[in-house]
């Protein structure tokens, strides 16, 4: 058809491309002025022992404070950001505020708590990651065991040698690193042993199925013991209730995270966190609201 058609064809489709191609380019230059602007905002979620409910640590979460939109979540512009590059810029603009935080929290005289910070694998070959690091950490005098970063492990793959290699640097610096979603990709055990990672955050698909018979509770034991003969803690993301905490902690998983304990939250609510030191009560498993 389209030969017959010859050049009303091509006349045909263009228009509807260049209009893609318009939306697409308006899109990026918001993104890019919401840079410049810093129309960005921290939330933060609490990571906590799966059997005191005691805060380990602190997930900082990016959201775009759009002047029309609102609050956007990240998978809204993350993608957009790391197909164009600008995640590396963000991602800059991330690490900067969470060191700020940090800094601010303790001229507040609250109990310290690490913050995990998510990295995107173009940050690794675009930005000098580890040189960032440092440079905010010395800026605002933290110390490298407040910082963790949480990579996927499709950042592991492909990527090669300017990946390991930051990694390597990072980790030098004494930040832990954390494998994120675990289970999704394609990280052999190879990868999760040749770099020293800390923790493994398992896959809330996984989480989600713990309660539907055996076979999910089988499959989360596996991962488990493989991490604990790689040496890793295990945080299960996702914990959205009361049941899923039971069998994870008769599974012993270390640590727990999601909706059961915390949604994100801003960071001026991040005080109460602190405030009730332990966020689910052991014996009731159950969250405690009272401050
Ligand atoms: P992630 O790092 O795996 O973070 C967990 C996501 O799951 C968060 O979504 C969180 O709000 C959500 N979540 C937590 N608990 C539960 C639960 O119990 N149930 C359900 N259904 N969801 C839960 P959020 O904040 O929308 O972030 C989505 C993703 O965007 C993150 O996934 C991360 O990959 C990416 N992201 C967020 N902030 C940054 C950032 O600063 N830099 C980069 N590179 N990526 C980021
Ligand atoms: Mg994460
Ligand atoms: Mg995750
Ligand atoms: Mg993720």
């Amino acid at each position: 058809a389209a030969k017959a058609n010859g050049k009303g064809q091509y006349e045909f489709y263009r228009p509807q491309l260049s209009e893609r191609l318009v939306v697409r380019l308006d899109r990026e230059q918001a993104l890019r002025k919401a840079i410049e602007l810093d129309e960005f905002v921290l939330f933060y979620q609490p990571r906590v022992d799966t059997f005191t409910g005691e805060l380990r640590s602190l997930e900082a979460l990016v959201r775009w404070m759009h002047p029309e939109r609102g609050l956007v979540p990240p998978q809204e512009f993350i993608p957009m950001a790391e197909e164009t590059g600008l995640i590396v810029q963000l991602g800059e603009l991330v690490i900067r505020k969470a060191c700020a935080q940090l800094a601010q929290w303790r001229r507040q005289h609250l109990p310290v708590v690490p913050v995990s910070i998510n990295v995107s694998p173009r940050q690794f070959n675009e930005g000098n990651l580890s040189a960032l690091f440092s440079a905010c950490m010395s800026e605002q005098d933290i110390a490298p065991s407040l910082i963790e970063i949480e990579i996927t492990e499709s950042c592991m793959i492909g990527e090669g040698n300017a990946v390991n290699e930051e990694l390597s640097a990072i980790e030098a610096l004494g930040i832990k690193l954390l494998v994120d979603d675990f289970g999704t990709g394609y990280s052999s055990l190879s990868h999760l042993q040749r770099l020293d990672f800390d923790i493994l955050k398992v896959d809330r698909a996984f989480t989600a199925q713990l309660c539907n018979g055996k076979e999910g509770e089988a499959f989360f034991m596996a991962i488990l013991s493989m991490a604990h003969v790689l040496g890793m803690g295990v945080v299960a993301e996702g914990v959205e209730t009361a049941e899923q905490l039971h069998v994870l902690q008769a599974l012993s998983c270390n640590e727990v995270q999601g909706y059961f304990i915390s949604r994100p939250v801003p960071a001026s609510e991040v005080p109460d966190f602190f405030a009730r030191r332990y966020l689910f009560h052991a014996e009731h498993r159950s969250p405690l609201h009272a401050v």
